[in-house]
């Protein structure tokens, strides 16, 4: 060993960056295909709640889907529900322990598709818990099929000549729906493809948190999300394709704040 090698070595190391104290190791994030942002959005979640000081207050429901893995991910209290039901299951866990941080994790097809009457009721209610939904625009565990959230031209193994209006609809904005209801105190839509937006969507997911504990009413965070193999992209192609596609589609941002629902 060299000099230089060796005062390295003797240095004082200080850490940095790591896993987040509530990851369960080995991290669940392992589950997923090379290039999903699933995980960097369960780390977002994760950070959060540490940074708030919280993990031991909340109860996540899990809805199906990919998103789901989350429960071999995190060390903290997960019901995992029947498909699209997990804002109904969030309702009474809510309502039975009202001191606790109630929150879903759910897909665009469970939470805008199967859960759309779910969904509708909980902002309807205004009931105090926060949704983070993951919008990769298709149903990723089931092989790609067309979801609410498909873009118009996109090919899925259900439109294989791509999505067709005239046909199938319009793609479906989560975040501008949830908006318009009363009971909804904040919505917002943000992204992982970038650094910048990794942050700003860290932001929305605090915000939300906060909301709900404050029992100022319903909360809901939408995510972009890569999904390479369904996508047939790399997973720097697809990087491109949330800023060139995605996201002109599904703009970021706040969509409503306010600080009660009554
Ligand atoms: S299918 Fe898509 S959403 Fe599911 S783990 Fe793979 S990349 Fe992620």
């Amino acid at each position: 060993m060299n000099d230089i090698g060796k005062k390295a070595d003797t240095m004082d190391k200080k850490k940095v960056y790591g896993n987040p104290a509530l990851w369960i190791d080995p991290p669940g994030a392992a589950m997923y295909c090379p290039g999903c942002q699933h995980p960097v959005i369960h780390r977002i979640v994760s950070e959060v709640l540490e940074e708030m000081g919280i993990d031991g207050k909340v109860i996540c429901m899990v809805g199906v889907g990919c998103h789901a893995f989350v429960q071999i991910s995190w060390n903290i209290d997960i019901l995992s529900c029947a498909h699209g039901r997990a804002l109904d299951s969030g309702t009474a866990v809510k309502r039975l322990n009202p001191d606790a941080l109630v929150f879903t994790i759910q897909g665009d097809g469970d939470c805008m598709a199967i859960g759309a009457g779910a969904f509708i009721g909980a902002m309807t209610r205004g009931e105090r818990i926060t949704t983070i939904m993951y919008n990769n625009t298709n149903y990723g565990t089931t092989g790609g099929q067309l979801a609410p959230t498909t873009l118009i031209g996109q090919k899925t193994t259900t439109t294989p000549n791509g999505r067709d209006p005239a046909v199938e609809g319009y793609p479906a904005h989560a975040a501008e729906l949830a908006a318009t209801f009363k009971g909804t105190v904040y919505s917002a839509r943000g992204s992982v493809d970038t650094p910048a937006n990794y942050q700003r969507a860290k932001k929305y997911v605090k915000k939300a948190f906060q909301k709900s504990i404050d029992g100022a009413g319903y909360s809901f965070v939408e995510i972009l999300t890569a999904c390479p193999p369904n996508w047939h992209l790399s997973p720097t192609e697809c990087l491109k394709r949330i800023g060139d596609e995605i996201i002109p589609e599904f703009p970021l941002g706040e969509f409503k704040d306010v600080d009660s629902s009554i």
